[in-house]
């Protein structure tokens, strides 16, 4: 961090607006956002993460949307200083519950001369823009009702036209220092007026975000690169804001984090299903996983390093060294990632996080029976090291968990495998200490020595007699854990007649 970041109490804010279900390019701007005043708050001079919900959008937002948000935040273990249910000097932070101040603030602007009505309707605009285009000059609103005097104004009025509140910008190149991207400029031509105010009344994000980053005191933006366009429009607002008295005039400091490229390589969109991100925890991926991952996403902890926790991250995270070339999306690649912090885990915290994996799938009742908890702490180490995700849990498990009578081969067995079960079945019936060295030793005994079988093909058909499938934690613990009068059955069940 750089001595002036050092100095500064720094405010972020996470603001998503509650439409469809939440994706993963916005937890990748809730992390970034997260660490970055975390990080301040241990190792600078102050660090407060805001959560807003920009919910103006009568028509697209929705409570469900809203309860979703609020339901992936807790899932990833995102907790705010100042937001929905925790409050905060500026509280509400529901934007839906500020439209007053929008309505007064949009007041003093028009007052001001800093924003002005323009009656254009849609149809005369895209005419303009039309034929801007055919002259070979940017599209974009021509400026045409900045200077309408009364007798123009009382004309559309009595048309019946209702007028949308247009900022005027100031007619010079806009230059930031985007703390991803370095200088940054637009020239005025690129950056035409832009509606603050719907004809109905309604207030526009190009209104409302400006509006709280300033009153509440916002230092520092971080947000997606699809929103570097509306940067120089706020930088030329929250100029005139300071005039009209909204917030302190000092501007904050945008960085704008990459995109993330999903399939082949175009933009990962809302809709491809890899966005979804409760998608990610039916997946059975931990939220230590997951943003594990999406740290990636434009960021490094180091050169040949890709797992660590989030405290590592908040320790050393900076935001000048966010890389601005797009990110690339890889399921696999999340997968494994998920996979190694799932072996971080401590087995008794693994057993935790897969218990309502196993309940959903019938396994285990909720709360567990003291037999089924018992069985689960056994168990659980014969698979911590095999699995990459939660989901995988009652296939791996089931087989210890089903009801006998529910239990059911999923792969199958053929003649001559029967009859290495038979085998496996007169040695086992053999053995009286019922522990993982016996059985292996009597397994071994009666297949590799005894038939002359190489082990997959003695031990395969064993396994899928005794687990249901071919891939199963390891065998001789297994039966152990199964218990003898389980496990003999179940070879009963698939033995070939003795001949
Ligand atoms: N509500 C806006 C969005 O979700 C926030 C954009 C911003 O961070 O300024 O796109
Ligand atoms: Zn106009």
């Amino acid at each position: 961090m750089t001595d002036a970041l050092r100095d500064q109490a720094v405010r972020v804010r996470f603001c998503p607006s509650p439409t469809g279900s939440p994706h993963v390019g916005l937890a990748r701007t809730a992390l970034f956002n997260w660490a970055f005043a975390r990080h301040h708050q241990l190792y600078g001079a102050g660090g407060t993460f805001v959560f807003r919900i920009e919910d103006t959008d009568a028509a697209r937002d929705s409570e469900e949307s809203y309860e979703t948000l609020l339901e992936v935040m807790r899932w990833l273990g995102f907790t705010w200083d100042e937001g929905p249910e925790v409050g905060g000097p500026h509280a509400p932070y529901r934007q839906s519950q500020r439209m007053e101040l929008y309505a007064d603030v949009a007041r003093r602007l028009h007052e001001a001369g800093r924003a002005y009505h323009c009656y254009c309707s849609t149809e005369e605009l895209e005419e303009r823009n039309a034929a801007a285009r055919a002259a070979g000059r940017a599209p974009g609103y021509d400026g045409h009702c900045r200077e309408l005097d009364e007798s123009q104004v009382a004309a559309y009025t009595a048309e019946g036209r209702k007028p949308v509140l247009r900022f005027r910008m100031p007619d010079v190149a806009i230059t930031f220092d985007d703390l991803v991207r370095g200088e940054i400029t637009f020239q005025p031509e690129n950056v035409p007026d832009f509606a603050l105010v719907r004809a109905n009344g309604h207030p526009l994000y190009t209104l409302v975000n400006p509006v709280d980053d300033a009153s509440m005191e916002i230092t520092h933006v971080l947000r997606g690169e699809d929103l570097l366009s509306s940067t120089p429009r706020q930088i030329a607002l929250y100029d005139a804001l300071a005039e009209v008295g909204v917030g302190t005039g000092t501007v904050p400091r945008f960085g704008h984090l990459p995109y993330v490229m999903g399939q082949g390589n175009k933009k990962l969109s809302k809709r491809d299903p890899e966005a979804n991100l409760l998608g990610y925890r039916d997946a059975g991926f931990l939220p230590e996983g997951l943003l594990n991952y999406l740290a990636l996403l434009g960021w490094a902890i180091a050169d040949d390093r890709d797992v660590f926790s989030m405290a590592e991250m908040v320790e050393v995270f900076d935001i000048a060294r966010v890389n601005p070339n797009p990110a690339r999306f890889d399921l696999k690649k999340a997968e494994a990632i998920n996979g190694s912090q799932l072996r971080l885990l401590a087995t008794s915290e693994l057993a935790v996080r897969i218990t309502p994996y196993l309940q959903s799938a019938g396994l285990i009742a909720d709360p567990p029976t003291t037999e089924q908890a018992a069985l689960l702490d056994a168990a659980v180490p014969l698979v911590h090291e095999r699995m990459n995700k939660l989901t995988e849990a009652p296939e791996l498990l089931g087989f210890l968990l089903v009801d006998e009578d529910e239990f059911a081969l999923v792969d199958a067995i053929d003649e001559d495998g029967r009859a290495v079960v038979a085998a496996a079945l007169a040695a086992l019936e053999a053995v009286d200490t019922w522990a993982t060295e016996a059985i292996d030793e009597a397994l071994r005994a009666a297949l590799i020595e005894g038939l002359g079988l190489k082990p997959r093909l003695a031990f395969g058909p064993v396994r899928v007699a005794i687990t249901g499938r071919r891939i199963s934690p390891p065998l001789f613990e297994s039966l152990e854990l199964l218990g003898r009068d389980r496990a003999l059955g179940r070879l009963r069940a698939v033995a070939a007649p003795v001949r």
